[in-house]
């Protein structure tokens, strides 16, 4: 086989057969579990249930275990509160137009000041947390 990219790291390698896109790092193989999943759940309603029925008995049999996770991890809290918030956006303005912004903000008052996730609506990568600065009209 001809070497080629890795569909996760873009590292080129020789794959063993024509049905292997992903290079044998651990990170890459996890990718493709994670992309794997992610078909089988948008195309499988047998495998969803499962998956659903699954981590309804795992809870059953460790109660507390998300509120306890909660707790300790107020940054996933609030990056969930987040994501949620752009999910419920999309799912509200399905149809219209996402991707594009016809309408450019012609607002002056608008100051994005502060922490923000910025968070890919095309491709599925994490979200990234980043904080906005003003700089003054002197800074060179
Ligand atoms: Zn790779």
């Amino acid at each position: 086989m001809d070497p080629m990219p890795c569909f996760h790291c873009a590292t080129v390698f020789t794959p063993r057969n024509r049905k292997q896109y992903y290079c044998s790092r651990p990170e890459c193989q996890r990718a493709r579990k994670a992309a794997w999943q992610r078909m089988k759940m948008k195309t499988d309603p047998d495998y969803r249930a499962a998956k659903k029925l699954g981590q309804q008995k795992w809870a059953c049999n460790h109660p507390g275990y998300w509120k306890a996770y909660r707790r300790n991890n107020p940054e996933k809290v609030e990056r969930n509160r987040m994501l949620q918030t752009i999910r419920n956006r999309c799912r509200k303005n399905a149809g219209k137009n996402l991707i594009a912004k016809l309408d450019a903000r012609k607002r002056t008052d608008f100051q994005p000041v502060g922490q923000f996730w910025l968070v890919p609506m095309i491709a599925k990568l994490d979200a990234a947390k980043v904080n906005i600065y003003t700089i003054p009209g002197t800074w060179q």
